[in-house]
């Protein structure tokens, strides 16, 4: 039985102009070469699956082939061949993130002295390099200072910021591009016919957009595909496999959280534990989407296809919220007892903390007092306007008239038909916002009990923070309201 390589491997380039999506960076790699230009550290870095390793193992072969330093190694000569398989013994490749002590970075930079033993340079590449501890970064930095004639150093990582400046400036540095969906598309085509798959113009463009600017994912969610599919691509089957994909629990999840459908986000998170989620991707993936919607609100373009329903129904206060929610969530997942249980706070709390919906809550009932309130006086008048009809400058901006008759015009002409003494209004005026204020402080109580009541609910240890927050923004719509109260006293 033939054993399955993955596309991403089977396909992964071996020279510098078969890399595709990073024409500048190759370009410039390309003349450096050809110019005898060699400098003793490279640093590239880029989101996971753009190609950085991709390159550091080619700059190994321009290095290494035994026809010379080169920017077009052959490809078949020993050195070229071992690189490739992974088997040349002075290509030293370590993962950053696994290998951050500083006792590992002493040990494998114990050698760095010795003649490379087969070809003409010693290439060290170090993946993730920003997760190196601080003390590693102090002994990389004493080789990266005075290397050997015969060492290069290849860095990538996906967090250049964390890496020490110190460090970044010793290395000729090429930040890698997000690979665009076209060129995704147009790759994963070679890579399919080289294959000889036979596909359909959706499949293709589907798989290439769940890929999301990175290659190696695009190639390996299409290996999953081709897993279901067999020796033929259908959009059918494709839409089936990432129907299950966290893409789509995102904008479900999304499209529950901002219409506030509490039972049906209980059964969605239950779903997803079952189905044994990744927390932390998904909370990722729904910052994600808050993002794609802030971003559509605040430039007039699409959110994607899946998120596109829910422009019309979010407005930009609730998705600053519950951005703020899900990095906090994000952040305190790795101190909840478990990860499940984490999430399932942050998601409560997008469903009971987003202070949004309350406000406009608030405002409805606030407006409705005022309503009340200006009936009541009315009544005391005996002008009562017409039962369907809402009182003169109390009517809610955009709500349906019932009548032909507009309410305001309607009552307007009984308020100026009546000529009592002005003091007799003054006092109804004091009555009218005596009543008013009192029926507000009422709502305050009301209120402020519900609050203690949610409160209670949900007060643990870890929600703290969040809690000082909330209280913030609930006192500062409380001032505003009773600034609001005394300037229209003035
Ligand atoms: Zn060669």
């Amino acid at each position: 039985m033939v054993s399955y390589q993955v596309l991403a491997r089977k396909y992964r380039p071996g020279r510098l102009q078969d890399v595709v999506g990073q024409p500048q960076t190759v370009q410039a790699l390309i003349n450096a070469f050809d110019r005898g230009q060699l400098h003793h550290a490279y640093m590239f870095s880029g989101t996971r699956g753009v190609g950085k390793t991709t390159l550091a193992r080619i700059i190994a072969k321009c290095l290494n082939c035994k026809n010379g330093v080169t920017s077009m190694p052959c490809g078949v000569c020993d050195n070229c061949v071992s690189i490739g398989d992974g088997s040349y013994v002075d290509l030293i490749e370590v993962d950053g993130a696994s290998r951050n002590k500083v006792e590992e970075t002493r040990e494998l930079l114990d050698d760095i002295e010795y003649l490379p033993s087969m070809g003409t340079f010693k290439v060290y590449i170090i993946d993730e390099v920003h997760a190196l501890s601080d003390s590693s970064f102090q002994t990389l930095l004493k080789s990266l200072e005075e290397p050997p004639e015969h060492v290069k150093f290849v860095l990538a990582t996906t967090n250049p910021d964390k890496v020490p400046v110190t460090v970044r400036s010793r290395c000729l540095q090429f930040h890698l591009r997000n690979m665009s969906m076209e060129t995704i598309d147009a790759h994963l085509r070679t890579v399919l016919a080289a294959e000889n798959i036979a596909y359909d113009e959706p499949s293709v463009r589907l798989l290439a957009r769940a890929g999301q600017g990175s290659m190696r994912d695009a190639l390996s969610i299409t290996d999953q595909a081709l897993a279901l599919c067999g020796n033929e691509l259908t959009e059918t089957t494709v839409l089936e496999m990432l129907g299950s994909a966290p893409q789509n629990d995102v904008a479900v999840l999304l499209e529950k959280l901002v219409t506030r459908q509490r039972q049906p986000v209980l059964e969605v998170m239950a779903d997803l534990a079952n189905r044994g989620v990744d927390f932390a991707e998904l909370l990722a993936g729904l910052e994600s989407g808050v993002h794609a919607l802030a971003m559509a609100k605040a430039t007039s373009t699409s959110p994607g296809e899946a998120l596109a329903p829910l422009l019309d129904q979010v407005d930009t206060g609730w998705l600053q919220q519950a951005y703020q929610a899900l990095i906090m969530g994000g952040r305190d997942l790795q101190y909840a007892p478990e990860p499940r249980v984490g999430f399932e706070m942050t998601m409560l709390r997008l469903l009971d903390f987003v202070p949004i919906v309350m406000d406009s809550a608030a405002d409805q009932a606030t407006q409705q007092t005022e309503i009340s309130v200006a009936t009541d006086v009315l009544n005391e008048r005996n002008e009562v306007p017409p039962p369907s009809a809402e009182p003169a400058g109390f009517s809610q901006p955009n709500s349906s008239t019932t009548g032909d008759v507009s309410p305001k015009q309607s009552s307007a002409p009984a308020l100026r038909s009546s000529s009592q003494p002005s003091q007799r209004a003054d006092e109804r005026a004091q009555r009218f916002n005596a009543k008013r204020v009192e029926r507000l402080q009422q709502q305050d109580l009301a209120r402020e009990q519900e609050h203690e009541q949610r409160l209670n609910e949900f007060t643990t240890r870890d929600e703290e923070p969040y809690i000082k927050i909330f209280e913030k923004k609930f006192n500062a719509t409380f001032r505003t309201e009773h600034v609001a109260d005394d300037d229209a006293k003035a």
